[in-house]
């Protein structure tokens, strides 16, 4: 049995759209709803509340001229951040921060092991890039805490694993060339689906040749396409001995996402939430930070996370008499 940290509060559903957008409060309240139903009472729990970010910390990864901007559409609260998926909302500077201050806390309070694993339910905001909000994400938390793990904290191997329906291309090019930094992301083929990107041959560039790992399934794949994809990513997980585990576990490929058309079941965020939590017991002291990502039916939401914070509780490690 592990611990398991959450970030949720009333800070959560602040990072939330207009109500007819797919990313609005809905999803994440019937997320909590369950979640408090279902496992609101377990000791191996803890409930944390969301902590803002600094500016610095934003700008590890995002560049000054970005930030100012998100700050002053955040001021005004309309129009959009991007081309035309992103609105901005009186706020949204804030909200945005506080995604990143919580996924950046759960990353310092795995090191220092006070609490064995964390999931940040409203992190993982993978197409943001450096310079530019994509794809309903604003800062690029899951950038950001790898380069606060390289920079501040000194690990050279870090794995990325995304799962959400669409490729996280704000991560996988923004580290495209850094050999430190691995990604292996099961995604829908991006002939089919946003944001496009993502395919086979894409491994990463220059020194940073095959540190990138790019799975695309066809519209239609489900639970056995998933698997056998994650059985992939354990083999490379397990050849490149990372020093930490982020895994993004989006819940847009379940079957009936109004976004995309992969027909998984919670069975995939059961099956790779309890392989990822096993390599990182065996190959980095269990260190493994879970963040949300994508998700459009909130049925589907509250049913894929209750499998992944259920699945970084369960560990038994094999008991072996000399
Ligand atoms: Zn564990
Ligand atoms: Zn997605």
């Amino acid at each position: 049995m592990c611990s398991v940290g959450i970030f949720l509060g009333e800070t959560t559903p602040r990072y939330s759209f207009p109500d007819d957008h797919p990313l609005r409060s809905s999803r994440v309240e019937i997320f909590l709803n369950k979640f408090r139903e279902e496992l609101g009472n377990k000791e191996s729990i803890k409930v944390m509340e969301p902590i803002i970010a600094s500016e610095d910390l934003l700008l590890l990864f995002h560049t000054k001229e970005y930030v100012d901007f998100v700050k002053r559409a955040s001021e005004y609260g309309f129009g959009y951040l991007d081309y035309g998926d992103t609105p901005a909302f009186k706020g949204v500077f804030e909200a945005s921060s506080y995604v990143v201050g919580s996924t950046l806390l759960g990353l310092d309070i795995i090191l220092k092991k006070e609490i064995d694993h964390i999931f940040n339910p409203i992190g993982g905001m993978h197409h943001a890039r450096r310079d530019r909000a994509a794809g309903f994400c604003v800062f690029n938390d899951a950038s950001i805490a790898i380069i606060h793990a390289k920079k501040n904290h000194g690990l050279k191997r870090i794995l990325y694993v995304d799962i959400d329906a669409h490729h996280g291309d704000g991560v996988c090019y923004e580290f495209y060339d850094d050999p430190m930094v691995f990604t292996a992301d099961i995604h829908e083929d991006g002939r089919y689906l946003y944001p496009g990107t993502g395919f086979s041959h894409e491994t990463g560039s220059g020194e940073a040749e095959g540190t990138k790992l790019n799975i695309s399934l066809k519209p239609g794949a489900g639970d056995e396409e998933f698997k056998e994809a994650f059985d992939e990513i354990e083999e490379f997980a397990h050849r490149i001995k990372p020093e930490l585990i982020i895994f993004q576990c989006g819940a847009d490929g379940l079957r009936n996402d109004p976004l995309t058309h992969l027909v998984y079941t919670e069975e995939a965020h059961r099956y790779a939430t309890k392989k990822l939590h096993k390599i990182s017991h065996e190959l980095c002291d269990g260190r493994i930070l879970a963040l949300g990502g994508g998700g459009y039916n909130p049925d589907n939401v509250a049913k894929a996370w209750l499998e992944v914070i259920k699945g970084l509780i369960d560990y038994h490690p094999m008991v072996t008499n000399l």
